[in-house]
């Protein structure tokens, strides 16, 4: 099965000069050919013309940090949410992540591994994902949900999600292990405090880097599992990135010395300037963030856009992440405008949420660029990326999603692409 995408213009994520009059072939769900719509050779066979109407032809986009089972939940719904309905909701959740033309994400926590099993087997719509099943955290540290009223959320557990909590290199060990049998692609470790915990600070160091190295070495043992590292003060950061881990998330007190260690390293950031704005955002607009949160994020939003961008200007490799879920899904692309206002130029930004977003993943073989062999990931924008980044915010303007070759949304003028859609002659 042939598609022809064309009359658009491509911007095919490794950041060169768009391609007017373009065109890409798919056959089935793998890219055929792309270039110029006349240099393109027509296949001798049916194919299903997919008019891009004057638009933008670019890779699926890719967040690396999202959480696609959790929406902005306050304590009392947390409590009092059915355990089945968390899964149902993920329907919606992916759902509005493909809409906004996000093709791929990796999943920082949560997500059960049969939610991905069902979009891969086709039953229900969503990203391709790496999950990390739950975050790795030290007693009283990030993602330790226990309350001084004695209440623990956190060894709330169930078959294939086992809790976080883990001290010590013995304990370390075995809770990698343990999340590797429950399915996870990547080990997700919390380094430090954060911003939505209830009894720690970002800056608070968490796991020395005795147990950091023990993660990503028993996670290294399976095949090259990469580590990822919630990780916002300084110091944890440094015990981070030595420790060899591959992905350093949200980065809010990047100092010099944590810039070039990252560099010497190799280490990617996520920067997630998202999560900050979006708790303050709803603390406006509802009762979901507790004081803590709220109070967190005043405090850091400004010294973490800083952090960003004196990283993004020394040249760490920034990967497109947003933390959604801690935002509502399907808002993902804001965060490229954010991206653009810490000096990153619109081309940079849609070049970390395609190919080095792939690279961090390890999937740049198959995604992250409109090439010849790779997977059939494709948008198309109704407006130009380029001459207006936060137009993507719109998901009117996603108009096309294609992902693993099949189209998940159109909305393209349906009587014009009808009457477009046939038997090329040739
Ligand atoms: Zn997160």
């Amino acid at each position: 099965m042939y598609t022809l995408i064309k009359n658009g213009t491509l911007i095919d994520g490794n950041g060169g000069q768009p391609i007017l009059d373009a065109a890409v072939l798919l056959k089935d769900n793998r890219i055929e050919a792309v270039g110029k719509i006349d240099e393109i050779k027509q296949p001798n066979a049916e194919v299903e013309v997919v008019d891009a109407q004057n638009g933008f032809i670019l890779p699926g986009f890719i967040d690396t940090h999202v959480h696609m089972m959790m929406e902005k939940m306050n304590l009392q719904k947390t409590l009092t949410t059915p355990f089945s309905l968390l899964f149902y909701k993920s329907i919606e959740y992916m759902k509005r992540t493909i809409d906004a033309g996000v093709t791929s994400v990796r999943d920082a926590g949560f997500t059960d591994v049969g939610v991905k099993e069902a979009v891969e087997q086709g039953l229900i719509v969503g990203p391709r994902m790496q999950i990390s099943v739950v975050p790795l955290t030290i007693t009283g540290g990030h993602g330790d949900n226990w309350m001084r009223s004695g209440f623990d959320l956190t060894r709330f557990s169930y078959p294939g999600m086992p809790h976080g909590i883990c001290d010590g290199p013995e304990q370390v060990r075995q809770k990698v292990r343990e999340v590797l049998r429950a399915g996870a692609d990547i080990i997700k470790v919390h380094a430090t405090g954060g911003v939505t915990s209830p009894t720690d600070h970002p800056k608070y160091t968490q796991f020395t880097q005795e147990e950091l190295e023990i993660i990503v070495q028993e996670a290294a043992f399976r095949n090259g599992v990469k580590v990822m590292a919630h990780a916002q003060g300084s110091e944890g950061v440094k015990n981070a990135v030595r420790a060899g881990i591959h992905s350093i998330e949200h980065g809010i007190y990047l100092d010099e010395e944590v810039i070039e260690l990252m560099l010497k390293h190799g280490t990617y950031l996520v920067p997630t300037l998202l999560a900050p704005i979006s708790v303050l955002e709803s603390a406006e607009n509802s009762d979901d963030m507790p004081e803590h949160a709220i109070r967190k994020s005043r405090e850091v939003i400004d010294i973490h856009r800083e952090s960003v961008a004196n990283a993004y200007k020394a040249g760490v490799k920034v990967a497109m992440g947003t933390d959604a879920g801690v935002m509502e899904h399907g808002t993902n692309l804001r965060e490229l405008n954010l991206m653009c206002k810490i000096g990153m130029t619109p081309m940079e930004a849609i070049v970390a949420t395609t190919k080095v977003a792939a690279q961090c993943l390890g999937w740049e073989d198959c995604l992250g660029t409109v090439e010849v062999g790779k997977l059939a990931d494709i948008v198309i924008t109704k407006t130009d990326p380029i001459a207006d980044i936060g137009s993507l915010e719109d998901t009117t303007n996603i108009v096309t999603v294609i992902k693993d070759g099949k189209i998940e949304k159109n909305l393209l003028n349906k009587e014009e692409s009808k009457s477009l859609v046939g038997i090329l002659k040739h």
